[in-house]
């Protein structure tokens, strides 16, 4: 049976466009219609169609149910109640449904009273119940489309009310479009909701946007839902190509963001770890030098159940505000220290200008001395040493103390340990080369400390007394180098820069004061000598002068005596007379060549002469006082030594030696030899008389010294000086061996042709 056979010809159209559909696509489908034989009005039929596919999936066949439908139409008073029980309904819900004409003519209207109470549309036109404008124009527009077969949805205000209407096409029987089915629902709180969920949706963006703080959701899976243009800025991000991708996704996309992304997501593992919100900074170099410090804040948001829901990343950048915090912070070290410093330049200054008063209290040396090592105490350490360095250049230890008195013994101990000016390091460095020295020395290394005699003994003194830093500085006072100043402290790398220049200037104080101490004691001592050469001197002079005044008197007397007088006696008297003259002359020409040899007015005038006859000559000079003496006296003077030479001043420097081998000799026999060595003359005076004491050999070739009291020797301690002068004009050396009570032996040793003499005086 063909199921042409079954349709209703009215229904036939329709049920045909449900078979072809049903063959396009394959699905089943359901078709209401009226059974052929039906009068057309009662009775109808459902028929479901299903298409049957072949092997390669298209629909080849269609096969179909159909079945007649229950119950008939109900008569018009059922009707009636059903369709007010639905009106009823409708009214309860607050949907407005209409239908039209292809007029827009409201023909029937049903539901809430949407359209506002007692307002009457059946039978009015669309566009009446609107009247003009822009609602009425935007509803007959979509009223249009729905009669063109479209559906059709716009919103409206309508009674202070905003209503959703959806216009469709309503088809008669024969599927013909009749007019427009439409639904009005009040949405008017719907949009408001809408529209105050918009509003905070845009506040929210408008906020993202704005804020410079840069912004990051991300989902639980840590997926970039959203981020804020500053947060896209931080890594480079452009805006299209982030969303739905983790740190790691992200951190392969760039290489140069690699590392902060990945140190993104460890700290966003931190986060979730923590289970709440957490702090920290992050540090995100930038493209072309610099990074940003950011100052992130991280809220992980979790489902009730505990699943990760969510993280909140806010970070703030706080570049500028660290740079200037450190600036600040730099600023106030800065200050801090210049304050410090101001205050250490204050401590300084009180503790240099104590010290200079301290300094110039006494020109005492010893109590100088004294002060000089107790000064720097505490200041500069728990111990203090001078060295000072001696004549003969070697050092003495002429203090060290310590800054409590209890510990003097084992300072005493430090007294003991005095390095030698040669050795290679410490203080005796210190004093050679007249440079500062700072020394460490760590447990174990105690004999780096130049306080050692580095033959170990004192390393267990400085091992008891711990001592771990030295400052020592060079005493330095008139461009002489005196000594050193030592500070030594427990405390190990004690001494700085600052330090440094302290003990310096406190050195160049101390120094200072030291020579003046100095040059004031040899000025007392000078005017000592004075005083007692003036003295000696007087008397020396008187002795002469008493015996020239006697002679003559005696002269004066025999011319007198009316008798004339036996010239023998005369003659005698005339000896004594010259004798004493000539003593006189000779003192003042001492005196005279001690001046000129002090200010260099001593020419010598060279001559080409024989230093045995010259000692020849001298000896038979004073052959008379030899006599007088009685002093046995041997020459070996017999081979010519000669040489150029000032025959004058070296007569007075045999004489003089002559005269103290004489004076000093005890009539003890006595020998002059000279003799050619080595190509210089060597004249040598040996006398076997008093001796000189060992303590005082250093000092007789100096002004005025004297080995003895000039109570039982007479002289003015100038006729060694005299000597030791006129033989280094010559180039040559004196030197003497005696011992007290076995007399001495004076060496003069000269070069035949001095080079550095130049023969119109001394070199400069
Ligand atoms: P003076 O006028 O005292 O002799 P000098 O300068 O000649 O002065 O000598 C200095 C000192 O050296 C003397 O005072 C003496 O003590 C000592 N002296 C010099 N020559 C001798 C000597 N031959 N024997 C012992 N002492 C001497």
């Amino acid at each position: 049976m063909f199921l042409a056979d079954l349709v209703h010809p009215a229904d036939w159209e329709r049920t045909l466009a449900v078979l072809r559909a049903v063959a396009a696509d394959g699905r089943a489908r359901r078709c209401v219609h009226r059974p052929a034989t039906s009068d057309g009005s009662t009775h109808w039929c459902r028929t479901s169609i299903r298409g049957i596919r072949n092997g390669s999936g298209r629909v080849q066949e269609l096969t179909g149910v159909t079945q007649p439908m229950r119950g008939l139409l109900l008569p018009r008073e059922a009707l009636q109640q059903r369709e007010s029980a639905l009106r009823r309904m409708l009214a309860q819900v607050p949907v407005f449904l209409y239908l039209t004409d292809r007029e827009l003519r409201f023909i029937a209207t049903a539901g809430s009273e949407l359209a506002g109470p007692g307002v009457e549309l059946e039978g009015r036109l669309l566009h009446d119940v609107l009247g003009a404008g822009e609602e009425s124009s935007l509803a007959l527009s979509a009223h249009g489309r729905a009669l063109r077969g479209e559906p059709a949805r716009y919103d409206t205000l309508w009674s202070h009310r905003t209503l959703e209407v959806r216009v469709e096409p309503a088809f008669d029987e024969e599927g013909r479009c009749v007019g427009t089915i439409g639904f009005a629902v009040d949405v008017t709180g719907q949009r408001r909701e809408e529209e105050s969920l918009r509003t905070s949706a845009e506040r929210l963006r408008t906020l993202l946007e704005t804020t410079s703080d840069a912004i990051y959701l991300k989902d639980g899976e840590g997926r970039w839902l959203e981020a804020n243009d500053a947060g896209l800025q931080l890594f480079r991000l452009p805006r299209s190509e982030y969303q739905g991708l983790t740190d790691l996704e992200l951190s392969r996309l760039d290489d140069f963001f690699r590392d902060a992304l990945i140190a993104c997501y460890q700290s966003d593992q931190r986060t979730w770890a923590a289970g709440g919100p957490t702090r920290q900074e992050e540090i995100i170099p930038q493209p072309g030098g610099g990074s940003r410090i950011v100052d992130v804040a991280k809220v992980p948001l979790f489902y009730p159940n505990g699943q990760r829901k969510g993280l909140v990343v806010l970070g703030r950048d706080i570049t500028r505000r660290r740079l200037a915090e450190e600036e600040r912070d730099r600023l106030l070290h800065q200050e801090k220290e210049a304050r410090a410093a101001a205050e250490e330049a204050r401590r300084r200054s009180e503790f240099l200008s104590s010290a200079s008063r301290m300094l110039a209290d006494s020109l005492d040396y010893g109590a100088t001395l004294a002060t000089v090592a107790r000064l720097g105490l505490p200041f500069l350490g728990e111990w203090c040493a001078v060295d000072l360095t001696g004549e003969d250049q070697r050092i003495v230890r002429v203090a060290s103390v310590h800054v409590e008195p209890s510990k003097e013994p084992l300072a005493r101990r430090l007294k003991e340990c005095v390095p030698d000016l040669e050795a290679p390091g410490g203080i005796a460095e210190v004093i050679r080369t007249r440079n500062p020295r700072v020394l460490t020395a760590h447990p174990g290394e105690e004999g780096g400390l130049p306080l050692c005699d580095h033959g170990g003994s004192h390393l267990d003194a400085v091992r008891e007394m711990g001592l771990r830093s030295v400052l020592s500085v060079p005493l330095v006072a008139r461009g002489r180098t005196m000594g050193a100043l030592t500070f030594i402290s427990v405390v190990p790398d004690r001494y700085k820069d600052e330090d440094v220049m302290l003990a310096g200037d406190l050195a160049w104080r101390a120094a200072l004061a030291l020579d003046n101490a100095r040059l004031y004691r040899e000025s007392q001592e000078a005017i000592l000598a004075r005083d007692e050469f003036l003295s000696i001197a007087s008397h020396e002079l008187r002795t002469p002068i008493t015996a020239l005044r006697l002679g003559i008197q005696r002269l004066f007397r025999l011319a007198r005596g009316g008798v004339e007088p036996a010239w023998k006696t005369v003659a005698a008297s005339l000896e004594g007379v010259e004798r004493q003259g000539r003593r006189l002359t000779l003192l003042i020409d001492s005196l005279l060549d001690v001046s000129r040899l002090q200010s260099h007015h001593i020419q010598l005038e060279m001559e080409e002469m024989d230093l045995s006859e010259l000692v020849r000559d001298v000896v038979a000079q004073l052959g008379g006082v030899l006599a007088r003496t009685h002093t046995p006296l041997s020459l070996r003077a017999d081979t010519p030594v000669v040489g150029r030479w000032d025959r004058f001043r070296l007569e007075q420097v045999v004489t003089n030696l002559l005269d103290n081998a004489i004076k000093y000799g005890a009539a003890a026999p006595i020998v002059v030899t000279v003799a050619l060595e080595e190509g210089s003359a060597v004249l040598t005076l040996r006398d076997q008389g008093i001796g000189i004491a060992p303590e005082r050999l250093p000092f007789i070739f100096g002004r005025f010294e004297r080995a003895v009291s000039s109570r039982n020797y007479g002289g003015l301690g100038l006729g060694l000086y005299i000597v030791r002068q006129i033989v280094e004009m010559h180039g040559g050396t004196i030197h003497v061996d005696s011992s007290p009570g076995e007399g001495s032996t004076f060496t003069v040793r000269l070069p035949r042709l001095p080079s550095s003499v130049k023969e119109d005086g001394v070199e400069p």
